[in-house]
């Protein structure tokens, strides 16, 4: 059990408010395992735990999804949450907002909102998606938010399909009035891992898309901030994932389990507390689960004895079962593992297979 003395308070936390999503994006960061609207937490729970993180030291939640809008309480639970002096961002597709639904999100007084894109192009943005139309309607939820006076943040995900139009995205933002661009190179965990043959860029393509959102970095400096999440499996370091385990924010899913990150749940051993049954304080302080890997303690080598252990804290412990077989590895991204090798063949087989069918990711698919 920790010192909560020990331990810096949490700053952040993605409440997943649903896995119901209209749109079926390959690469989605939620679980293989979506969960039933059925197991959904009620409205009173998640408020309470809003007022719980505000008091334990959050300062933003991301309201996300699946499809946050969904939810019928959306704009009660956006101003529950300002209410406890949390800021908030609403992450969607943009997809199942309404006119009327969005001026409740801003009358409830939401500080932000972050719009995925999927391509530049709108037949294949709705390929992507799996939904016809939703290009479009993307374009007028971000109209509506820039008129609104909202700060907009344009996400989008990067991967074989739409690479080739890395800077075109970029250019799109700045063309929607967006202050803000996350391009993010696709993750291979959950359905991305699923649909990772269809997926996988070639390292060229993947070194022109990085000079070329580089570039236009330097050329919209002041227009646009562009943060550029570096493709794992092209990379010689990993990224430090979360900023560590369990080190500045959390995830509650849509029944209350509370996780280090999106992908914690694929690590078989590790039991996540809920908080039906405890507190945010709790949880954060003293589960197992978060325990496990906070800190450096931990670590085997090479990590223990490096010097960058502190910048990248090892890596992604879901990336190192994934494909090492044990949490605890060196996550093999890094050209330090004795598996890194591997991990370049790996990618260079996935981008050489040609696949293009797409599992999407939809509640009670079979993957
Ligand atoms: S990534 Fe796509 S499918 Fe997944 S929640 Fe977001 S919009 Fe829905
Ligand atoms: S050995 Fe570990 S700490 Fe060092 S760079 Fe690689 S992943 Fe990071």
């Amino acid at each position: 059990m920790s010192a909560r003395t020990d331990i810096p308070a949490p700053a952040g936390m993605l409440a997943e408010l649903t896995h119901r999503c209209p749109l079926g994006c390959p690469y989605c960061s939620n679980p293989v395992a979506l969960e039933k609207p059925a197991s959904e937490l009620d409205t009173a729970t998640w408020k309470r735990v809003f007022s719980e993180a505000a008091k334990a030291g959050v300062l933003h939640v991301h309201l996300s999804g699946g499809e946050p809008c969904v939810r019928t309480d959306i704009a009660d639970l956006t101003a529950h949450c300002a209410d406890v002096g949390l800021y908030t961002n609403l992450i969607t597709s943009g997809v199942g907002l309404n006119r009327r639904l969005f001026d409740a999100l801003v009358a409830a007084r939401l500080d932000h909102l972050q719009l995925s894109i999927q391509d530049a192009e709108a037949a294949s943005a709705d390929r992507i998606a799996g939904y016809d139309g939703a290009f479009a309607r993307k374009k007028e939820i971000a109209r509506w938010t820039v008129e609104a006076g909202l700060p907009l943040t344009i996400n989008a995900v990067m991967h074989r399909a739409n690479i080739a139009r890395a800077a075109r995205m970029v250019e799109l933002a700045i063309e929607l009035g967006a202050r803000r661009v996350e391009v993010a190179h696709a993750q291979y965990y959950g359905w991305g891992l699923v649909n990772r043959a269809a997926l996988m860029p070639s390292r060229a393509e993947t070194e022109i898309a990085v000079a070329a959102v580089e570039a236009l970095r330097k050329t919209h400096e002041g227009v646009i901030v562009i943060d550029h999440v570096v493709p794992d499996y092209h990379a010689r370091y990993p990224k430090a994932c979360m900023s560590g385990w369990a080190r500045r924010t959390f995830n509650v899913t849509p029944s209350g389990k509370v996780l280090p990150c999106h992908a914690a749940e694929t690590i078989p051993h590790l039991d996540f507390w809920n908080v039906r049954e405890r507190s945010v304080a709790d949880i954060w302080y003293e589960s197992p689960a978060f325990n496990a890997y906070r800190g450096l303690d931990w670590m085997k080598e090479p990590c223990r004895s490096c010097e960058r252990r502190e910048i990248d804290f090892g890596g992604c412990r879901c990336q190192a079962l994934a494909l090492t077989g044990d949490a605890r590895n060196t996550d093999p991204i890094c050209e330090k593992s004795p598996l890194h090798a591997g991990v370049g063949a790996l990618a260079a087989h996935d981008a050489a297979s040609g696949a293009l069918d797409y599992r999407y990711r939809r509640l009670g698919a079979k993957t």
